[in-house]
């Protein structure tokens, strides 16, 4: 059992830092989506089963200027309520006199939220006395905003210098997403698969150089294939091409090389002499590509052949989309990939899908559950698996 599972925190009001950054309707400010309020309800709800009592602060948005009514986190409240099945207080203000008022009267199995932490500079700037001052409204510190982990801010990583160590605490969503991340990285069974995809080869650098050193195979697909089949001498026609990143593509198949890492690339590609749903489509293979045309999924073969990978995979980590999947002609690769990976998962195999757009693909098409884990953290899973080190979980473990 966790340090914080096996903790008692009874009579103990406990500050958790959540990552409640929900997109709301422009108009109407509702929410749209509240993954992320469900995905930090165990931690709150362990610690009132508890007999403690609970001071949510999160971010909304990014606020220019101090306080702004659209940033604001009482739009959250009423759904915050109805979630927890408690009468959520609210703070107008994260720091001062009434949040000081309203957290010291909080009683056993009360919730107190308080207002946007990013209507102070001093939290992103990562002040000190700013730190110092949210950190007296509580007894002990927990972090279970994974989201923004990778952000050396004064709620999630400078606060901890004032609480002892033995009143830090991952929350049970911050330990499940690094228990995930550990699994693929540091713990992985072989075959280890990396299935890396999305528009742009320099986005993904740190992350493949890292995965060089930990999987079996990679698997590259998206947009940044075609700068590695225009650096090995392919014809690409229209494709996406990072020019600048030629030389860096050959380094990495030379380094896969080196390293004993099979690198495999998309043997056919699906083709649009558009970028746009309506185009006139075709196959090629994707290192044979007509003037005027470009890859914009993955074709038949290659789905094949990726698939073929994944399923003898033993830990997968996918990070990518293999196409344009946001249109309905381009998306049949994704799916296949993730139809691969839900099937690989059923036999027994790690799945982790994390980071950015692989994420809204397997939500899209329904594979949330048939996977092993999805990340709710997109930068900060990127920056984990870039290999560096964050400061929100830093700071817990220190
Ligand atoms: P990323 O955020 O780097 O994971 O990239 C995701 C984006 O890459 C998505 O919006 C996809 O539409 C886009 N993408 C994937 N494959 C291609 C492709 N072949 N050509 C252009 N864009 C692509």
């Amino acid at each position: 059992m966790s340090k914080f599972s096996n903790h008692n925190f009874a009579n103990q009001k406990a500050l958790i830092r959540v990552d409640f950054n929900v997109p709301l309707d422009k108009s109407t400010f509702a929410i749209t989506d509240d993954t992320r309020m469900r995905a930090a309800l165990p931690t709150i709800q362990k610690i009132l089963n508890d007999g403690g009592s609970v001071i949510l602060m999160s971010h909304l948005g990014r606020p220019k200027d101090g306080p702004e009514d659209k940033y604001s986190l009482k739009h959250i409240l009423t759904h915050l309520s109805n979630l927890l099945k408690v009468q959520v207080k609210f703070a107008d203000d994260c720091i001062g006199a009434s949040a000081i008022e309203l957290a010291s009267s909080l009683k056993a199995g009360e919730v107190l939220l308080l207002e946007n932490l990013r209507f102070y500079k001093q939290e992103e700037k990562g002040d000190e006395a700013f730190a110092e001052k949210l950190s007296k409204l509580g007894d002990v510190w927990v972090n279970d905003a994974f989201g923004t982990a990778h952000r050396a801010h004064a709620s999630t990583a400078v606060i901890a210098k004032f609480f002892p160590k033995e009143k830090r605490f991952f929350g049970l969503l911050m330990e499940a997403e690094v228990n995930a991340a550990e699994k693929v990285l540091h713990k992985s069974e072989k075959p280890f698969v990396a299935i890396i995809g999305g528009a742009k080869v320099s986005d993904k650098i740190l992350i493949i150089e890292n995965l060089l050193e930990r999987a079996t195979d990679i698997i590259i697909g998206g947009g940044m294939a075609y700068t590695f089949m225009k650096a090995q001498g392919g014809q690409i026609g229209k494709s996406l091409c990072e020019e600048e990143r030629l030389q860096t593509a050959l380094e990495i198949l030379n380094k896969a090389v080196a390293k004993d890492v099979n690198i495999h690339l998309p043997s056919d590609s699906v083709i649009a002499d558009n970028f746009s749903n309506d185009a006139n489509v075709s196959t090629a293979p994707s290192n044979n590509i007509p003037d005027g045309w470009m890859g914009l999924d993955i074709a038949d073969n290659a789905q094949q052949q990726f698939a073929n990978v994944i399923k003898k995979s033993k830990t997968i980590l996918w990070n990518g989309p293999m196409g344009v999947f946001e249109m309905s002609k381009f998306q049949h690769g994704t799916k296949a990939i993730a139809i691969a990976v839900a099937e690989a998962t059923q036999n027994g195999a790690f799945s982790l899908v994390g980071g950015g757009d692989s994420v809204a693909a397997v939500n899209q098409f329904g594979f949330a559950n048939k996977v092993s884990y999805v990340s709710t953290g997109g930068g900060a899973m990127l920056e984990y698996f870039e290999g560096k080190i964050l400061p929100g979980i830093a700071a817990v473990n220190e």
